[in-house]
């Protein structure tokens, strides 16, 4: 990873600069896929679109404000935990223009509700020790699975009744992530892939839900590559 000149966004309720990491390149060596559809590469971090300014403590969208380049690098990618991610949707949900930033933000919520209770994130290491959500955090989430489940309900094609399976499963909805998925594979049987993404990988990632599903185990969960044949 290389870093590139700051990137300097200025706060819309104080005017203060916060100086945020901005990538002169990276890659996706040691990625890993995770079942919410979060891909983590240590060497190409990822800076959160919804930033606290550290003078005022609002949140805003980075994409509407005004930025220039710093003079240093930063490495700062202002990563939100979930409670201040919901925190933040609740000052900006009104400020949300069309479904796609809609959609965008409460996987945010669902990607940082992640982050904060199970997964590593690209600076910590396997080992850290992670708070267990409780049933509050649970209700907390719940509103923004539902919205997406709403927003995509009658999206039957391509991978989404596999994402829809998995925000079922994610607030431990089990028998609607396990019918789902049993549908997909009927429907998909005998397609080599399905919107240019290989079948037979699909048929994995949505193998690896179900075993979760009946486990009825709703965590998110890294993806194991297929095992290649042949060689
Ligand atoms: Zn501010």
């Amino acid at each position: 990873m290389l870093p590139a000149n700051e990137r300097l966004v200025t706060c819309p309720h104080c005017g203060q600069k916060k100086a945020l990491l901005e990538l002169a390149s990276g890659n996706t060596i040691d990625a890993i896929h995770y079942s919410d559809a979060r891909t983590v590469a240590p060497m190409m971090p990822r800076v959160l679109p919804v930033q606290r300014c550290p003078e005022c403590g609002k949140y805003y969208l980075t994409w509407n404000q005004p930025y220039e380049e710093g003079e240093d690098y930063s490495f700062e990618r202002g990563e939100l935990f979930f409670a201040e991610m919901n925190e933040a949707y609740e000052q900006l949900k009104d400020q949300l223009t069309n479904d796609q930033e809609r959609h965008n933000f409460h996987i945010y919520v669902l990607w940082a509700f992640n982050d904060t209770f199970f997964r590593p994130t690209e600076d910590e290491s396997d080992d850290v020790e992670k708070p267990a959500p409780t049933e509050a955090d649970y209700a907390a989430l719940q509103p923004h699975i539902e919205a997406l489940l709403e927003m995509h309900k009658d999206e039957n094609s391509g991978q989404m009744p596999l994402l829809r399976a998995e925000w079922h499963r994610e607030i431990g909805q089990f028998e609607q992530c396990i019918a789902l998925l049993e549908n997909f594979t009927v429907a998909n049987e005998s397609k080599e892939d399905i919107e240019g993404v290989d079948n037979g990988f699909l048929k994995h990632v949505a193998s690896q839900i179900l075993e979760h599903a009946r486990a009825k185990d709703p965590k998110v969960f890294a993806i194991v590559p297929p095992e290649r044949s042949g060689c």
